[in-house]
């Protein structure tokens, strides 16, 4: 069985094919143009889609040497994410199911990130997650606590009441004058500092629920007060200020997910989305889950991000089932599991 698969939700442009369960190719084409605004611009990222999924799907089915004609079904990202976007690779699947004459099947953005648990990494003693597990989804739009009872069956048993915790990273970078995405800079710069430093406030939430709009606030007091005094305050203290922020960010994560683990005696414990590829929440999820006697799953840094891979994986539980979609299939922007 061969499946094509298509990632367009958000800003980057990705294609991979999967061979009977394994993934044979994942290209992944980023967008540059939105650095330069901060942030994610809608209709520039839609516009990039356009000139990137021709060249990013033909150069996934030739990595995979597979020719159009050996395609069982298309897949693709439905939703959650900007609609402009996911207008692309939903028109472009549809088109390209319609003229091979093949099934599609849609697949949920967000079970994408966990399904990429599936994926075997070809290292010889891999294996996925016992079911059912516990999956804690951290990404640029979304913080979830999922509990994975079957690859097709999860339920979303916590989540972020405001911002995601990507959001928090990003926006807490964007205060400290670096670049977007600013995730992976305060990874870099922690690295080299003192995660104790300076403390941030953790909010309180009840349950297996997040906050993260109140820690860029006390960021912005944090830097405010410290800059009135030394202007330089910034670039003197980057190292101990992003390792500040990152701790607190990950202890925030890790009290939930010990809370969830405890609550519902799952012990296989997994992080997906695109915040997994932090440094600092790897480090500490392997120390926690060491000492809570877990078995912790960390996906390969080009599955944590966004990628067709995940989108591969997820269809083909779909196509198991014959789960497939109609040509009458529109994006849904927000769309629930
Ligand atoms: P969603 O999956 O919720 O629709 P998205 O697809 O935009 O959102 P992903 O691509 O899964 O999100 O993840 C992007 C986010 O991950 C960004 O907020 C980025 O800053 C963050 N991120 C990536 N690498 C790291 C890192 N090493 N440390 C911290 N954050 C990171
Ligand atoms: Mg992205
Ligand atoms: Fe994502």
């Amino acid at each position: 069985m061969t499946i094509l698969a298509i990632e367009s939700s958000c800003d980057e442009t990705s294609a991979a094919v999967l061979v009977n369960g394994n993934i044979c190719s994942n290209v992944v084409a980023a967008q540059l143009i939105h650095e330069q605004y901060g942030g994610v611009v809608p209709e520039l990222a839609s516009r990039a889609h356009q000139q990137h999924i021709v060249p990013v799907v033909e150069r996934a089915l030739a990595d995979a040497k597979v020719p159009k004609s050996a395609l069982n079904a298309i897949a693709f990202t439905r939703g959650p994410g900007l609609l402009g976007s996911l207008l692309v690779g939903t028109s472009f699947a549809k088109a390209m199911a319609l003229g091979l004459n093949i099934p599609l099947i849609e697949v949920n953005h967000m079970q994408a990130h966990v399904l990429a648990h599936f994926i075997d990494d070809q290292s010889g003693n891999w294996s996925p997650p016992k079911l059912p597990f516990l999956c804690l989804t951290v990404s640029g739009g979304h913080t979830q606590l999922v509990l994975v009872k079957s690859p097709l069956d999860m339920e979303i048993i916590g989540q972020t009441q405001d911002d995601a915790v990507g959001e928090a990273f990003d926006k807490s970078a964007k205060l400290l004058n670096l670049p977007y995405p600013g995730g992976p800079l305060i990874d870099k710069y922690a690295r080299q500092g003192n995660p104790l430093a300076f403390p941030f406030p953790m909010a309180e939430m009840p349950g297996l629920d997040f906050s993260f709009s109140g820690i860029k606030t006390a960021i912005m007091y944090f830097l405010r007060d410290n800059l009135k005094t030394n202007p330089n305050f910034i670039d003197e203290n980057l190292a101990d200020i992003c390792a500040s922020i990152q701790h607190t960010l990950v202890q925030m994560l890790l009290g939930k997910l010990k809370r969830a683990a405890r609550e519902t005696r799952v012990r296989d414990i997994a992080i997906a989305g695109g915040v997994s590829a932090n440094s600092g929440l790897r480090t500490a999820l392997q120390t926690l889950g060491d000492e809570q006697g877990w078995r912790v799953f960390i996906p390969r840094f080009e599955y944590c991000t966004d990628n067709a891979a995940m989108i591969a994986m997820a269809a083909k539980f779909k196509y198991d089932q014959g789960d497939f979609t109609s040509q009458a299939v529109s994006p849904m922007p927000r769309m629930a599991f």
